[in-house]
């Protein structure tokens, strides 16, 4: 079956991660015709493989990368605010050793090696001081929900009880946490609520200059069906595709690159009881950090490894594995093995390619290049963080808007997105409310559904007072009545889109449940 749509769209967004959701809902927002396609579910890719964190990236000051660090920084508290549900505080115990080294090419570590040769690439503790000095003031004073840096003195503080003894003190600083996957969704269901178009199972296989517009080929790769869209120009938010799309969709000679860097976690049962983060810094001067994750788990990541194609799926090799483990152990009293591994994740870094020596170094700071040699322009972007997503797309469209001759404002920092709509201090009160309203949910669900959907809880419960109103249960707390949500406003089709990236339910769902859930997901499908 072959469809052919005419009408052009302003813009024609490739890649349903954070980016290009990002840009479609900033540009939708503005007035710009949008459409967008991904060719398999939202965040399928890097952007649910991160480490989750809202963060201005503490170790990268030591790469004098000031000026990601200052957007980053500030943004935080910008996107807590705007998210409240699915984002939140974080407090970081950066436990300190003499021990501690840096990566060799920081050029921090080469200045100090020059200029203190004898201290032989440990990382000095005034230096971690001087870092989280900056790390406090580097957002020029828009930190006013996160608590500035601390002291911790290990020995009698419960931080220090899950650690090995030789940790006696500790610095703790502040960022944040996402829902990363979920972070995606929400652009896209409130782009879609402006305007825009939301195609996702819709690959791109082919762009071109036509007529002084982009003539876009896609295929939906469930049914092998094909349409043709129009648009005014081009925006490749492909992730570690990026270059496949320059050089193998729309075929143009641009030298600019993405270097791909796998980043894997692993995730144990709950290590600690405490709701704070450890940053280890190891003796080959990485660092990792060790999350309290979905109430019962610990994430722990991440690593650098160099990754050679986007097309081979991103695993967490067993070398992978053993190196966080062995970092961790090298941290924690309780000592792991491979069999207290629930769960791993891996993911691919598309890092702007500035020639770099290693994959650490690589900068984590994004690059957008407007391309309009043959006519209808077309914006590639490379690079960027999950925390930088919005400053991101406001900084694409004032290249769009450059490009299409128009003028439009900044709107995104202060609209709160889908069920955000409450205050940062709000949670425990909207979780009261929910239990109030529906008296069957206990702490934990309560939780959960707020932590997921915000506001929006409240459309899924509907007028329930009883669980068996919810419909179906599937086990840990998923009902046919969540489901029906994220198939109808959340563009899940699968049990996979529902357990690892609307929720992450698959850590607890049991096999019996799972099954049951495909078979409620395919009769929904058919009927719908
Ligand atoms: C291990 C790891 C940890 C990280 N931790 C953090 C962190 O803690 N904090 C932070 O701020 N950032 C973090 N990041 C960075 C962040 O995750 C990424 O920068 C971000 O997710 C990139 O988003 P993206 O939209 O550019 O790419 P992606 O999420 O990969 O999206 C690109 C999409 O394009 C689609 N696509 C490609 N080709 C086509 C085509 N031809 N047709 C249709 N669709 C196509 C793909 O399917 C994909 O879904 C981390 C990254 C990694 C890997």
């Amino acid at each position: 079956m072959s469809v052919q749509t005419t009408d052009p769209s302003d813009l024609f967004i490739i890649g349903g991660g954070i980016n290009g959701c990002g840009i479609a809902r900033d540009a939708v927002g503005r007035g710009y015709s949008v459409t967008l396609a991904e060719m398999n579910d939202l965040a399928s890719a890097t952007s649910s493989a991160s480490t989750k964190l809202f963060h201005g990236g503490l170790r990268y000051l030591e790469y004098f990368e000031f000026r990601l660090v200052h957007e980053a920084l500030a943004e935080r508290e910008v996107l807590i605010r705007a998210m409240p549900h699915i984002a939140w505080p974080m407090r970081f115990v950066l436990p300190y050793h003499p021990s501690m080294r840096f990566e060799n090419d920081t050029p921090t570590s080469k200045l100090l090696t020059t200029v203190m040769p004898w201290m032989k690439g440990r990382r000095p503790a005034w230096l971690i001081r001087l870092g989280l000095f900056m790390y406090d003031h580097l957002d020029l004073g828009k930190r006013k929900i996160l608590p500035g840096t601390a002291r911790l003195d290990l020995r009698s503080a419960p931080e220090g009880a899950p650690l090995q003894d030789r940790f006696e003190t500790a610095y703790e600083y502040s960022d944040g946490w996402v829902q990363d996957s979920r972070l995606v969704v929400l652009n896209a269901r409130d782009a879609e609520a402006r305007g825009a178009q939301i195609l996702t199972r819709t690959k791109v296989v082919s762009a071109a200059r036509e007529d002084g517009q982009w003539r876009i080929d896609l295929q939906d790769t469930e049914t092998g069906a094909t349409q043709t869209r129009y648009a005014k120009m081009l925006i490749n938010a492909g992730g570690p595709w990026v270059g496949d799309i320059i050089h193998e969709k729309v075929h143009l000679n641009v030298r600019e690159g993405v270097r791909l860097v796998r980043g894997s976690h692993i995730v144990t049962r709950k290590l600690y009881d405490h709701d704070k983060c450890y940053f280890f810094q190891g003796t080959d001067g990485r660092i990792i950090f060790a999350i309290p994750y979905e109430q019962d788990f610990t994430l722990i990541g991440t690593t650098d490894a160099e990754h050679t194609d986007a097309n081979e799926a991103p695993v967490c090799t067993p070398e992978e594995q053993s190196y966080l483990i062995n970092f961790a152990n090298h941290y924690f009293k309780q000592q792991l093995s491979d069999a207290d591994v629930v769960w791993t994740y891996s993911g691919v870094r598309p890092l702007y390619d500035d020639g770099a020596s290693s994959a650490t170094a690589a900068t984590r700071d994004y690059t957008l290049k407007v391309e309009a040699s043959g006519g209808a322009p077309m914006l590639n972007v490379f690079g960027g963080k999950i925390t930088t997503y919005r400053r991101l797309a406001e900084s694409a469209l004032d290249k769009i808007d450059a490009a299409l001759g128009r003028s439009t404002e900044k709107w995104t920092a202060e609209a709160s997105m889908p069920g955000g709509d409450f205050p940062v201090d709000g949670v425990a009160a909207l979780i009261a409310s929910l239990r109030e309203a529906h008296p069957f949910l206990d702490q934990r669900w309560a939780r959960r559904l707020m932590r997921t959907y915000g506001t929006d809880a409240r459309a899924i419960l509907g007028v329930s007072t009883g669980a068996e109103a919810l419909g179906e249960d599937f086990g840990a707390t998923l009902t046919a009545a969540e489901v029906d949500w994220l198939m109808d406003r959340e563009y899940a089709r699968t049990p996979q889109d529902v357990l690892w990236r609307r929720t992450k339910l698959g850590l607890s769902m049991p096999e019996e449940g799972l099954a049951r859930l495909g078979d409620y997901m395919d009769a929904r499908r058919a009927r719908v």
